[in-house]
């Protein structure tokens, strides 16, 4: 089976322009500047020889919208130009992104090394998920390069990071990683969901995939979940006609792939106010007596603030800081907010804090959190939309509270 790909037309353009305007085409639809929304499951042939050569993979075409839908497609085609990568599906979740390539292409005896800071489900589905079918998980840390010298293998067939690495915002080097990783046959995927590829394109330093969350930045609007997984043609094509036709079912809705299409008008002047309001706030609270430490790549006091500026084409929206007086100031803080939101989630208009050790990691004991880097007075900040001295005035309200 085959999917439509229409040439790309915008493909020298700027970043926007193609967020706006690559893989649909007005004209081929009544002049509707916004791409209809294919509420179908399945598509009627003209003729049973249409029908015959659709399946066999002759003729290009849908055929069953679990194996593509026209508007998923024209969300697929923005997403792989605007990483600069072969192709691009569109899938239910993040999880749904990480899973499906997984399950297309490990086999029993593999192993995938991991860092050991990741989103907290993509853990579980290392830990107690697909290493029940004798796949073999290692979680090092790929901050030093060199570890991951020391464990990889032949068997070794995939290579998983997120950068910057959920709470504290560690670093991976992307193109040394990979170099690694290639000299060893295995390939690199990326969680690029912090970042989006506006800030950072892991394809172009040599990763191998990139999976995102569509559900924080890149639809940006916390109202759907969905995610994406990006890489080469004939690989893409694997995990969409096997991974997610077979093994996940974890398709997209039209819907949500339109509300995608639609976030992603904006997502370069988001991001903009993003990193601006982040970087201003980082900057005040790293000063406030409340607060022990601050996360954040853009400061000169991130130990990796070098290699952010290498990488990153800024600093992104998420801020995590400590507490100097623990779990309790934790608590106070998150209690004192006003505007912004207790929740789990980023990349929203909104801001949201949350807090570790009493929300996502609050089952962990206090060693295993910190053996993940998290302390009992870390709190995270997804920077919102919002004026930013509201935010401001907020935010020093609340660590007012928590000295
Ligand atoms: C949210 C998130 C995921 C999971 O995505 P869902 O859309 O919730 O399934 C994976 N990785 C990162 C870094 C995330 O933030």
């Amino acid at each position: 089976m085959q999917i439509i790909m229409t040439k790309l037309k915008y493909s020298s353009s700027g970043f926007s322009t193609r967020a706006i305007h690559t893989g649909h085409d007005p004209q081929q639809h009544h002049g509707a500047l916004n791409p209809p929304v294919y509420l179908n499951s399945t598509y009627a042939f003209e003729s049973t020889a249409q029908g015959q050569k659709r399946f066999l993979g002759e003729e290009p075409g849908y055929v069953y919208s679990r194996v593509g839908n026209p508007t998923e497609t024209v969300l697929e085609q923005k997403l792989a130009d605007l990483e600069g990568g072969e192709a691009a599906l569109a899938v239910a979740s993040g999880m749904g992104a990480i899973t499906s390539l997984i399950w297309s292409f490990v086999e029993p005896g593999d192993e995938i090394i991991a860092d050991k800071t990741l989103y907290g489900c993509t853990f579980a589905f290392f830990t107690e998920g697909i290493s029940k079918f004798n796949i073999k998980i290692t979680f090092i840390d790929l901050t030093q390069p060199e570890e991951l010298e020391k464990v990889i293998s032949s068997k070794t067939r995939f290579v998983f990071f997120e950068t910057p690495a959920n709470p504290n915002m560690r670093l991976i080097d992307i193109s040394v990683i990979s170099a690694i990783a290639h000299d060893n046959g295995a390939r690199v995927i990326v969680d690029n969901t912090y970042c989006t590829p506006y800030l950072q394109r892991p394809l172009e330093m040599g990763a191998d995939f990139v999976v995102h969350s569509l559900t924080k930045y890149l639809s940006g609007h916390g109202d759907i979940i969905a995610g994406a997984i990006i890489g080469p043609l004939e690989d893409i094509q694997k995990i969409h006609f096997y991974g997610v036709k077979d093994m996940t079912g974890a398709v997209i809705s039209p819907f949500d792939a339109f509300l995608t299409i639609r976030g992603l008008k904006t997502l370069e002047i988001r991001m903009d106010r993003h990193c601006q309001s982040a970087m201003k706030i980082a900057e005040v609270i790293e000063n406030h007596p409340a607060v022990k430490q601050v996360f954040y790549p853009g400061l000169a006091s991130h130990p990796q603030h070098q290699l952010a500026k290498e990488q990153m084409n800024d600093f992104g929206g998420m801020i995590a800081f400590e507490l100097v007086k623990g779990f309790d100031a934790g608590v106070i803080f998150m209690d004192n907010v006003q505007l912004a939101m207790r929740a789990v989630s980023l990349g929203d208009a909104e801001t949201l804090v949350q807090h570790p050790a009493s929300m996502t990691h609050v089952t962990y004991p206090p060693e295993e959190r910190l053996k993940h880097g998290i302390s009992e007075g870390l709190v995270r900040i997804s920077v919102g939309l919002e004026t930013l001295s509201d935010l401001m005035t907020d935010i020093k309200q609340a660590l007012d509270k928590a000295i």
